[in-house]
């Protein structure tokens, strides 16, 4: 059923049952936020050992002492439990501070000074740069190229990935330089690149010769099911096309142990690496290796990881659950709603009516409850469609969730209706 089936009287009556529960709402003098995809408190405290890490033991298995300068590359005993994660040698992984965001920004920022390598000239020379962003995706990705002037390109987002045709026709355009993806559980749909999708990126003929794909795999091993998705090999693909250079791989325990003040991982090809530290030397003498130290000594092994994001998921399930099962109850009965059940990550991507997202941000916000912008997953925050909203589930507590689900579907409802009674 949609509202289209129902006369204007049923429209009118359902608005007005609608409005009198927001303003039920209204009343309670709510404050909650579901803008971010922040950890709760109980999934920080799933790491409070690090707090009490390293102690006096401060040297690494090699015996230098984390406290000082030095080791640009970082410790190798981190790097070597988040290789195979990222699915990179080890001696082409780098590990630095807390934010992945501060090594996508470096990487840009690089290029636009110094060209990457297989630059014919820096990039921001160049008359126009341009990347593409595959959309519904991640508002910092977007807003970084907005920063630097770089121009987007959107194409759309599948399940599968991007739309491979679309990508394929932008390359042909040489100030195309670079492309974001999130491979594994993308912010916000939860989608998942395919192994076929991955292999034709790689395999694509690109107008300019230091064409990029900055792989965010910020959601690796962030699973809320028994399914362990497995991310696409993006570095074997690219090597074995011949296109050894294209990925940038980045990943960070920010969602694995403490979001601010976790590690972040580069993994890419050992020229891109020793670009990337030639560079990098510049802006640091090295990076927090004490925090390098009490991560590895914490997380011990790959296994470790995944022991600690069972716990996560342990937490993090059943808010999703929650959240797809109000949705459900409160609006497929109108029709006036799809929504994502990711299988991991950190958001779920709920279309409301063409038109009406805007609205709905208003009328949750007008009972309390904080959203993310509309269009905010889209490039310069512009939704076409004016119908996508972001969920981030993990920072409240099952009842302040549920109640701000409710605001949300309540919201939902009165824009549709609202729409149809103006149409
Ligand atoms: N990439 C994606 C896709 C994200 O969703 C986030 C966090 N919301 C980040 C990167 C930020 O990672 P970090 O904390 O390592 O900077």
């Amino acid at each position: 059923m949609s509202l289209d089936d129902l006369s204007r009287d049923q429209v009118q009556s359902l608005l007005d049952e609608q409005t009198a529960a927001h303003s039920a709402l209204k009343q309670r003098g709510l404050k909650l936020d579901l803008t971010r995809g922040k950890p709760s408190p109980e999934q920080l405290d799933l790491s409070n050992e690090l707090l009490t890490l390293p102690g006096d033991d401060f040297r690494d298995a090699g015996g230098v002492d984390t406290r000082n300068y030095g080791g640009l590359t970082g410790l190798t005993e981190i790097r070597e439990i988040f290789a195979p994660i990222m699915q990179v040698p080890v001696e082409q992984v780098v590990a630095g501070d807390n934010a992945s965001l501060a090594m996508m920004h470096d990487n840009l920022v690089f290029a636009l000074f110094h060209g990457v390598p297989g630059s014919e000239q820096p990039w921001g020379v160049e008359e126009s740069v341009k990347f593409i962003c595959p959309a519904p995706g991640y508002d910092r990705h977007f807003a970084l190229l907005e920063e630097y002037g770089i121009e987007m390109v959107t194409v759309p987002l599948n399940d599968d990935g991007p739309d491979v045709d679309a990508v394929r026709e932008a390359v042909k355009d040489p100030s195309v330089k670079g492309m974001w993806l999130v491979p594994t559980y993308s912010n916000p749909t939860g989608s998942v690149v395919s192994e076929a999708v991955a292999a034709e990126l790689a395999a694509l003929e690109t107008a300019a010769p230091d064409f990029r794909i900055f792989w965010d795999n910020a959601y690796a091993v962030h699973h809320l099911t028994e399914q362990q998705t497995k991310t696409a090999d993006i570095l074997g693909l690219c090597s074995a096309s011949g296109h050894p250079d294209r990925p940038v791989i980045f990943a960070s325990t920010s969602k694995i142990t403490f979001a601010g003040s976790g590690v972040c991982f580069l993994g890419s090809s050992a020229d891109n690496i020793a670009w990337y530290l030639s560079h990098l030397g510049k802006r640091t003498i090295g990076p927090d290796k004490v925090n390098q130290l009490r991560h590895a000594r914490y997380l011990k092994d790959v296994d470790g990881v995944h022991a600690l994001m069972a716990g996560h998921r342990d937490i993090l399930a059943p808010k999703f659950e929650a959240v797809v099962s109000i949705l459900h109850d409160r609006l497929a009965p109108y029709g006036v709603a799809s929504w994502t059940e990711p299988k991991g990550g950190y958001f779920v991507s709920l279309d409301v009516v063409d038109g009406t997202a805007s609205r709905v941000i208003e009328l949750t916000r007008e009972a309390g409850v904080a959203m993310t912008p509309a269009g905010a997953a889209f490039p310069y925050g512009d939704d076409p469609r004016d119908r996508n909203i972001r969920i981030a589930p993990s920072y409240p507590s099952p009842d302040e969730l549920a109640v701000a689900i409710d605001v949300l579907a309540t919201s939902v409802l009165i824009a549709a209706a609202e729409q149809v009674l103006a149409g």
